[in-house]
């Protein structure tokens, strides 16, 4: 048997959430859109979207029923780190992505398909990923860039992958850790589960990896950049109770922000609707059309120029705390999608853009895509891509090849061959804290993060 057939075969009982190209742009594997969701303040603001018209696969919802647990053969093992200026760098390592063959693919060429699911990686990716042989269709090697996708086939794609970056402190900590529930604190800078170019670099990563901690269901999630009390379950009966709280509604939740500008004394509540506006960003805003929301803010101190403030929300939308402070006029400090003048002159104050949607739409779009880890491509890797594409003499690797006898630079993989920008601490961290969630069983909490802490007074709490 085949190096790419063991590797089907032991892949045939795994998830198949993982695509099948190395993407920059989330899977979208919480099947957020079109989903009601859990009352977290969600959302999947991973900086790592390249491109609005991108049409990757939505990749399978998984049934209620399913367990939502990663397997401890799904996590890439002893990758090795390294941290850099508190940053915590992954080598890039090579992996092996898997899935069925969609619906929408059938009858079409696999070039045609890969290139125009997977835009973000290099036009020239897909046929030089398969003259090289490093896509394998029922277990067998496929060379021909011009296969036609059948019914039920199981493609695997072999390909080096670089994960992002975290803050390598603070460290996942440990709140709570019972026979039915673990519950940790989480920071900043990591997704809580696999998506895009995030892997070993989640908590549930970081939980398998470091703290050898598998099995784990994930009951709600906090945005990439924001941290704080995140609950998984150890079993489906406390999955399934933790569910069921929910839907009655049992449930309370408080956040801390560090906002912008002197936040009045007095109580606020905020009840305006939330609505989509950029459907593939996750982007939201004040809309008429939206969904209710509630949120209620009061200050706990200011210097005079940000305040800090705690939130308590009645309702779980998509950065409704975002959204709202915003439409207040306090956005978030260093909130890289909702503190921007791209709102307006007010930066969306009451709601007041100054334009259609439409045009913020596409304004808001242009300059989340800006932001992208990628700065420059190397340009010899765009006529590398071609000269390959265009050589009918080139000759596949083995088919045996294992992928630890891979070398660590990859010519054809555009990874290797970016200069990345250096993110800012914003791009880590937003000022969102989730501090304390409650229902009638339990209560779980954590100390006020540092920033959140009184310049002056950081031994009191106030
Ligand atoms: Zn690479």
């Amino acid at each position: 048997m085949s190096y790419a057939s063991e590797l089907l075969n032991s892949m045939m009982r795994k998830n198949d959430d993982e695509g099948t190209v190395p993407t920059e742009e989330p899977n979208r594997d919480s099947g957020k859109r079109g989903k009601k969701r859990s009352h977290d303040e969600g959302g999947e603001d991973d900086g790592s979207i390249t491109d609005v018209k991108n049409i990757a696969p939505k990749a399978k919802k998984r049934p209620a029923s399913e367990p939502a647990a990663l397997t401890a053969e799904e996590m890439p093992k002893n990758i090795l780190f390294e941290v850099r200026d508190g940053i915590r760098h992954l080598k890039p390592y090579w992996t092996t992505y898997n899935s069925n063959a969609k619906g929408r693919w059938i009858g079409r060429k696999m070039v045609d398909v890969f290139q125009q699911e997977f835009l973000s990686q290099n036009v020239n990716y897909a046929k030089v990923a398969c003259k090289l042989g490093r896509i394998f269709i029922n277990g067998k090697q496929m060379t021909d860039p011009n296969y036609v996708f059948q019914n039920n086939d199981r493609i695997l794609h072999i390909a080096h992958r670089h994960e992002h970056p975290v803050l390598d402190k603070p460290a996942i900590s440990f709140v709570a850790d019972t026979d039915d529930l673990l519950v940790v604190n989480k920071p900043p800078s990591m997704p809580v589960h696999p998506c895009g170019q995030y892997k070993v670099h989640t908590v549930l990563g970081l939980l398998q990896t470091v703290h050898n901690r598998t099995g784990l269901r994930v009951l709600h999630r906090l945005d990439r950049t924001t941290s704080g009390i995140l609950l998984f379950a150890k079993n489906y009966e406390t999955d399934l109770r933790f569910k069921q709280t929910l839907k009655a509604g049992h449930w309370k939740k408080e956040y801390v922000a560090m906002v912008e500008g002197v936040f009045p004394e007095t109580e606020i509540k905020c009840e305006e609707p939330i609505g989509t506006l950029v459907v593939t960003m996750g982007i939201q805003c004040i809309r008429k059309d939206g969904k209710p929301a509630q949120s209620t803010f009061r200050r706990v101190w200011t210097d005079g120029k940000v305040s800090v403030v705690r939130c308590n929300i009645e309702t779980g939308r998509t950065h409704q705390i975002r959204v709202h402070l915003q439409y207040l006029g306090f956005p978030i400090v260093g909130d890289q999608l909702y503190n921007s003048d791209v709102w307006g002159p007010t930066k969306g104050k009451l709601a007041d853009y100054g334009k259609p949607y439409e045009t913020l739409c596409k304004d808001i779009s242009d300059a989340h895509r800006s932001s992208l880890w990628h700065e420059t491509v190397d340009p010899k890797y765009e006529q590398r891509m071609k000269d390959i594409a265009n050589d009918e003499t080139i000759v596949p690797e083995g088919e045996s090849l294992s992928l630890d006898e891979r070398p660590a630079y990859d010519p054809v993989c555009l990874g290797c061959n970016v200069v990345k920008r250096i993110p800012t601490m914003d791009h880590f961290r937003l000022h969102l804290h989730c501090l304390c969630y409650e229902t009638e069983d339990w209560s779980f909490s954590t100390e006020m993060p540092e920033w959140a802490e009184h310049p002056k007074e950081s031994d009191k709490s106030s």
